[in-house]
Order: C-alpha cells, then structure tokens, then sequence
C-alpha cells in the first residue's frame, strides 16, 4: 500500500476511535518483522513502513485496528478476553498474530509499468516482468534488484553480477 495513503488511513481510524483527542500519535518503524506496534508509554501506534509497502490496505486495515483495539484496551489485557471483545468492536481481526501478511524481503524491484517483485536472494539469472516482456518490451521489462535495507541497486541477476566481478579484475 501507498505509505501517504495509509498515513491517512492511521490518522482516520485512530481519530475515529478517539484515540487522537486522547493525545496518541502516528509513526512510522523501520521494523521487518513487526508490522504493527502500540506503545502505551509514549501514547504512540507504529506501523512498518516496509511491511505497508508489500502489502495491501485490507492487511494495513487490520494491523491498524488490532493496534487501535491495544491501546483501548490498555495494556494489561495483552491478547486476552478484553482485547479479543475490542478489537471485534473495532473490527480487527481478534487474533494475536495475522493471516497472510507479505513479509518483507531482502531485495525489491520496481517495473516503469509499477509491477513490484520481492525476494530473498538475487535470481540466478535475470528476471523480466512477464507482462511488459509479453508486450514486446524486452529491454525495458529487465528487473534491477534493490537491496531494502540500503535501497542501493544489487544488480540485475547473481550471474550478471559475477560477469561484471570477472570483467573487473581482468581489467585491473
Ligand atoms: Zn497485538
Ligand atoms: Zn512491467
């Protein structure tokens, strides 16, 4: 989902649960495994910006009301009885950990179509975005693999990676 979008989403239904006019805030977290967080102390709910990246808004929804349903709760209830009864008043999902949520990987490539492609390690061999390469755009449809955590470019494919290594030394 669009971080801007789902910004505003945060805003939305934490000002419709009251939380807002009870002093609580928005913010982002660099966080890859926790898309959601509730921090009673600084009165502040967290989202993943690289998990709201890959996923979609139903997922942001959820996460954003699960985290509502805490800070209503307070934070003694945990996972308990009182928080499972707010959060299916609110509208969450009352589980503690949610379904179907896209975890965020290592690397990210971005298609000029907005085709988004993840994974964990570089492909062996380069990849292409199926429908631009289907279109005809072979060139264009080639895939350059962002490392996440430095949003520095990793290259087009390991292959492709060890061929520019080799050119290197020979050169040097
Ligand atoms: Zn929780
Ligand atoms: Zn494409």
């Amino acid at each position: 989902m669009d971080t801007q979008a789902a910004e505003r989403l945060a805003y939305k239904v934490m000002s419709e649960h009251g939380l807002i006019d009870e002093g609580w805030t928005f913010k982002w977290s660099r966080a890859v495994r926790i898309f959601g967080l509730c921090q009673y102390n600084t009165k502040v709910i967290k989202l993943s910006r690289p998990l709201t990246e890959v996923n979609d808004e139903a997922q942001v929804m959820d996460t954003l009301l699960h985290e509502t349903a805490h800070a209503l709760a307070g934070p003694e209830a945990g996972h308990g009885p009182l928080w499972k009864e707010t959060a299916r008043a609110v509208g969450a999902s009352p589980e503690a950990t949610a379904r179907g949520v896209v975890t965020a990987t290592k690397y990210y490539a971005v298609c000029g179509c907005g085709a988004k492609f993840s994974r964990n390690r570089l492909p062996s061999d380069m990849r292409f975005c199926g429908k631009c390469y289907r279109a005809g755009l072979k060139r264009e449809a080639r895939l350059m693999w962002v490392e996440r955590s430095t949003m520095r470019e990793a290259g087009y494919s390991a292959r492709a990676n060890r061929y520019a290594d080799a050119l290197t030394q020979l050169a040097g």
